[in-house]
């Protein structure tokens, strides 16, 4: 569904992603973790050519990024984005802002389009907020309806930038939620997050990135438990105070 070969990225002279490979198959849910300013970000906006790259390829579900052919506005319906800042329109209703793209570049009737909306908005657990402006909604509520906004256009693949690390915390469960029934009916799904315990329910894959490179991608105990490269390692026990377990010690 989407595969990256030899993707490399610069900012000026700063390489931000470096030899990214990686295939994901359809269905597949992929969760990316590791420092801040190790281009989690910008690999997830490349999938749907926010970012364009400077060398190597993309393809998505069988689109070369690199063709000057091919569609953006096609691809961008097939690949949703949900970002931790939810960047709903402000001035439009939780309807509105989920029936606006559909109407827009799928062509559905006004009709059409609220009836989809309706139907997601009760997936989101949202029905009766669907008047609301985003001012009058919760950070929780308003990631669900950012969710819905995206599943309107039904996309192929749903990309999540640290989509619960605005949130307080006693809000972060509603919208994981939502991603893991999400993943549970096959969506094919690429999110930034370090929440594992959504990685460890959920993820295929965990993919480790560090300076623009992928160090090492696995299973979530690979990652999360046993990990190979100490920067991982160091990463894991600093942020989900998972203690290093060097093999030395294992020896004792
Ligand atoms: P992450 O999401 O892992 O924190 P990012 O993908 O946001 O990392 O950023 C990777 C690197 O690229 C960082 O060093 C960041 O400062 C730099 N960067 C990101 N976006 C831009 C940009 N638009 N212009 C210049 N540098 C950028
Ligand atoms: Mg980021």
């Amino acid at each position: 569904m989407i595969k990256f070969i030899n993707a490399n990225k610069w900012f000026n002279n700063h390489h931000v992603l470096k030899n990214i490979t990686l295939e994901i198959a359809k269905g597949e849910v992929i969760v990316i973790c590791g420092p801040s300013g190790a281009g989690k970000s910008t690999l997830l906006r490349t999938i749907n050519k926010l970012e364009p790259i400077d060398d190597g390829e993309i393809i998505v579900d069988g689109k070369y990024l690199s063709d000057p052919r091919t569609n953006l506005t096609g691809l961008r319906a097939e690949v949703g984005m949900v970002f931790q800042h939810f960047n709903l329109y402000p001035h439009k209703t939780a309807l509105k802002n989920i029936t606006l793209a559909p109407r827009k570049v799928r062509g559905l009737s006004k009709k059409q389009a609220s009836e989809r909306a309706f139907k997601l908005l009760e997936r989101v657990g949202l029905s009766h907020r669907r008047d609301a402006f985003p001012s009058q909604l919760s950070g929780g509520e308003q990631q669900r309806v950012a969710i819905a906004r995206s599943l309107a256009m039904e996309p192929q693949v749903m990309l999540f930038d640290e989509p619960t690390s605005a949130l307080d915390p006693e809000l972060i469960n509603e919208v994981l939620d939502v991603m893991i029934s999400l993943a549970k009916e096959g969506m094919t799904m690429v999110v930034v997050t370090h929440e594992i315990g959504f990685a460890q329910k959920v993820a295929d894959r965990v993919v480790f990135m560090d300076n623009g490179e992928i160090l090492e991608v696995g299973s979530p105990p690979d990652i999360f438990v046993n990990p190979q490269h100490q920067r991982t390692k160091e990463f894991m026990s600093k942020v989900f105070h998972i203690p290093i377990f060097s093999e030395a010690q294992e020896e004792d």
